[in-house]
């Protein structure tokens, strides 16, 4: 009883590592076939084993595991890093039944080099399959996109023993489906990689068409960034090698490190064009560019040396690095100040949030889940969602901007009306519309009398209040298609298109009235002032500078003989 005390803490281990012993045994022994889950992958039914130097056979795999030295997996998907050393995973199941069960033995990748599948049924009876990347992909037991293997489960244990050699990150998210459950998978997977795609794709069209149509390279940027993730994530998935090139196994080895750089160097160039490192940040933007140049570079020495190790260790590395520059310029460019730039970090965030959840969910460190794993595909819907909103907004404020600054060109500011260059261009094209058709057309010139009195007695600002007065009531009084313009100080300008002199004549008296009655206060009391005109009609003017050079001689007479009237050439 005293001893009891000390050894109940040995005593507790025991137990405890009895209880863990059974809970391994119990997870890793024989699974029911009637009891697989499809949503949950199988790797915490299985156990593995890492080779060292020496490759293993079967039998020597089955041996080793009769010495106990596979160890329980612990997560749903088995995962083993990047250039990891070939492994053996072991799967236990069992059927309860009486006859044979058809299922489905699907390792949910497919850019495995090597996959050996044994399923040991017996002592003797041995169904073995080869598969991975490294084969045509003709040559796979299934013709799906990952590596699938039917198989007819006799009753009783069957062990499925699997080798996997590969560079590439090891993977292996294991699930086995009845043909029903199976079928179902591939339509949803299916439907939803199609609208994934479909999406994207849109975009990418629609930002294609803006390039072709308004030949912004921004649009163009965009478009070749989102191909290159469509196109990574036809790679990765294995559709590209299930439908592009199925025959290509050289091009299968490096595709997927190929487009993994492609992607990062296309989202760096549309940031630096988007953000305009080049005129905002420089030196960052050279940076940009170095790390581009240098991924690239070391991406074509791994291809040249054959090394499909490096050639993945680069992408991963560049994928990330891109992952952090783009946060990094979007933070940058917020914290300048720079319009957009909220939009663009956003997305950002959407994309790597995406990336993240599936790179923990691969790796096992949260509970798998189809969305959690297909994760990077949402975050990049929501990415180039952002970006394109964001780019459309930017078109949109680039084009407001052009029509103020054109409007800023083309009119005066005090009046509202045309300015000399808008009028001459307007101008011209009635002048010669009225040539070639020898249509009638007049020219009215105006300028306020004594003006200069006005400003002097009254102040500028009064003198202001009467140019507005004279152009609203030039405005008013003006027709459809009449241009109206300030020509100069108080200087006006109308021309009348369709109008013949006498018409025009009209017009200038009742404008004449109109400006008399026109009363402004000023410092001293109302202001009032009068206009003097001179009217041309367009015979025998083949040049609108002569035509106004005409008006303004009538002007002048109209001014020398005592103002407040209209001269004009009579006949
Ligand atoms: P006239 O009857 O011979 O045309 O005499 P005037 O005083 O009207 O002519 P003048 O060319 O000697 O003077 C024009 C004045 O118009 C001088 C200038 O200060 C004034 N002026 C020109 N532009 C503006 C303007 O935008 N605002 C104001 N308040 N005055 C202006
Ligand atoms: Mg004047
Ligand atoms: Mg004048």
């Amino acid at each position: 009883m005293r001893l009891f005390p000390l050894r109940s803490p040995l005593l507790a281990l025991c137990v405890a590592c009895l209880i863990g012993f059974w809970h391994a045994l119990a997870l890793a022994g024989p699974l029911s076939l009637l009891e697989t889950d499809p949503s949950r992958a199988l790797g915490e039914h299985a156990l593995q084993l890492q080779e060292s130097r020496v490759p293993l056979s079967l039998d020597q795999a089955m041996a080793e595991f009769a010495a106990g030295r596979f160890a329980v997996a612990r997560s749903p998907i088995l995962s083993f890093g990047i250039g990891a050393r070939p492994v053996w995973i072991r799967l236990s199941v069992t059927n309860p039944t009486a006859g044979p069960i058809s299922r489905r033995f699907v390792v949910e990748n497919s850019w495995l080099d090597r996959l050996d599948v044994y399923f040991v049924h017996g002592r003797r009876s041995v169904v073995a399959h080869h598969a991975g990347d490294s084969l045509p992909f003709k040559e796979r037991p299934q013709q799906a996109r990952f590596f699938a293997f039917d198989q007819e489960f006799a009753a009783g244990t069957t062990d499925i023993y699997l080798r996997i050699e590969t560079d590439d990150p090891i993977v292996v998210p294991m699930f086995l489906l009845d043909p029903q459950q199976s079928a179902q998978r591939s339509i949803h997977q299916e439907y939803s990689y199609g609208f994934v795609y479909g999406y994207l794709l849109a975009l990418m069209g629609y930002n294609m068409l803006m390039f072709l149509g308004l030949r912004n390279k921004r649009h163009l940027m965009y478009a070749v960034f989102i191909a290159a993730f469509v196109l990574t994530n036809i790679a990765y998935t294995g559709h590209g090698y299930a439908w592009l090139w199925p025959e290509n196994v050289t091009l299968q080895r490096w595709v997927i490190p190929m487009l993994m750089v492609i992607y990062g160097i296309s989202g760096l160039a549309f940031a630096q064009s988007f953000l305009d490192t080049s005129n905002h940040f420089p030196r960052t933007h050279r940076a940009v560019s170095r790390v581009s140049a240098l991924a690239a570079l070391l991406l074509g020495l791994a291809i040249a040396a054959g090394s499909q190790f490096y050639a993945l260790i680069v992408a991963f590395a560049f994928v990330s690095v891109f992952s952090c520059a783009m946060l990094f310029l979007g933070a940058l460019s917020l914290h300048a100040g720079h319009r957009y730039s909220r939009y663009f970090l956003l997305a950002s965030i959407a994309s790597m949030l995406g990336t993240s959840i599936t790179a923990l969910t691969v790796w096992g460190f949260i509970p798998f889940s189809e969305w959690k794993y297909r994760a990077v595909e949402f975050g990049m819907l929501a990415d180039a969602t952002l970006l394109a909103l964001a780019l459309a907004s930017q078109i949109r404020t680039i084009q407001q901007e052009h029509r103020i600054a054109e409007q800023r060109a083309s009119s005066d500011p005090l009046t509202g009306l045309d300015n000399r260059r808008a009028f001459m261009e307007k101008a011209q094209q009635h002048m010669s519309t009225a040539l070639r058709s020898q249509r009638d057309m007049s020219l009215i010139i105006l300028d306020i009398d004594h003006f200069k009195t006005v400003n002097d007695q009254h102040g500028h600002a009064s003198g202001d209040a009467a140019l507005v007065a004279v152009a609203n009531s030039l405005k008013i009084s003006a027709r459809n298609g009449d241009i109206v313009a300030r020509w100069g100080g108080e200087e006006f300008l109308l021309l009348l298109p369709e109008t013949r002199l006498d018409a025009a004549l009209v017009m200038a008296e009742r404008l004449r009235t109109t400006i008399a009655e026109i009363r402004v206060p000023g410092r001293n009391g109302q202001i009032t002032f009068t206009a003097s005109f001179g009217v041309v009609h367009n015979t025998g003017h083949r040049q609108l500078e002569s035509l106004i050079s005409e008006a303004d001689n009538h002007l002048y007479q109209a001014k020398h003989s005592g103002r407040n009237r209209i001269s004009y050439a009579a006949g």
